[in-house]
């Protein structure tokens, strides 16, 4: 990647008069929450047909176990990076109009970024497949496994988007906008394999926005789609550009 790709991605992004940033799992790779897919992946460990919602009412203590060891232990010890901050700090100085976030961690609100959709929800908000009340994650304690609803004794569930669950309505279709009216859009850390999120890129190319992206590897994006890829981690990589832009 050359400083030349780099300097135009900034000169680009400073005469956008709206930005947008596409995030996946990659940005929180530098956390220490691994990405699903690729070597060290949670796929590569874990049965993805355990996060199906039918499976997951069959067998809540089976899979509660296993959104613990796999979401709740980890992130409760994780941390916004440099990466995460680059963009609070982006957006608090005018220049980014919205994350639109495949991740599931809070990370970008922990960053301080104020507007974050949340294309997959979280799991910093569970909710009662019984009673239906929602409750912030950090006042359930984990301690019994499954949780029991403090409402109704009913089953929790981490606001996420299990298999088989249909992605918000109001979520893609404000997303799906704020994309159509972008001229920019900086995609960081993702493959973009997951749909329909992986098309909010194409949302903004096809209204003639420009595609920034950001990632360690080539991804689907790279060549022939991106305008411009600028290859490596979040990380060195998102800090270095905002501070060309605000620079
Ligand atoms: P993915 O796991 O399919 O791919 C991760 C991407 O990040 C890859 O393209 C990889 O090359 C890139 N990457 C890895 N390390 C990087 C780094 N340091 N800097 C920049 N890029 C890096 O993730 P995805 O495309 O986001 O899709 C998987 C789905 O899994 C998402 O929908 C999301 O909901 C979910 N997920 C979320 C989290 C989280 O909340 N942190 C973690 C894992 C998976
Ligand atoms: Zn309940």
């Amino acid at each position: 990647m050359s400083n030349h790709a780099l300097q135009n991605a900034a000169e680009i992004l400073r005469k956008s008069r709206c930005t947008i940033a596409f995030t996946g799992a990659g940005i929180s790779v530098e956390s220490g929450i691994p990405p699903f897919r690729g070597p060290g992946g949670v796929w590569s460990k874990y049965d993805p047909e355990k996060f199906e919602k039918g499976y997951f009412k069959r067998h809540p203590e089976e899979v509660w176990h296993l959104l613990k060891e796999i979401f709740y232990d980890t992130q409760a010890r994780a941390k916004p990076n440099p990466a995460h901050l680059a963009l609070a700090e982006l957006e608090a100085a005018g220049r980014l109009a919205a994350v639109i976030t495949q991740n599931i961690d809070g990370l970008h609100q922990a960053a301080g970024s104020k507007t974050v959709y949340e294309y997959h929800g979280s799991t910093r908000r569970m909710q009662c497949l019984d009673c239906r009340t929602f409750f912030d994650a950090a006042t359930i304690s984990l301690d019994i496994l499954p949780p029991p609803c403090p409402h109704c004794g009913g089953l929790l569930k981490p606001d996420f988007v299990f298999f088989s669950e249909a992605i918000d309505f109001d979520v893609h279709r404000e997303a799906t906008e704020l994309a159509k009216g972008s001229d920019v859009c900086l995609i960081v850390g993702t493959g973009g394999e997951v749909m329909p999120a992986g098309r909010i890129p194409l949302v903004t190319r096809n209204a003639g926005g420009t595609v920034i992206e950001i990632n360690r590897f080539e991804t689907r994006y790279s060549y022939g789609f991106s305008d411009i890829f600028l290859q490596g981690k979040a990380g060195t990589m998102l800090p270095k550009l905002v501070d060309l832009i605000l620079g």
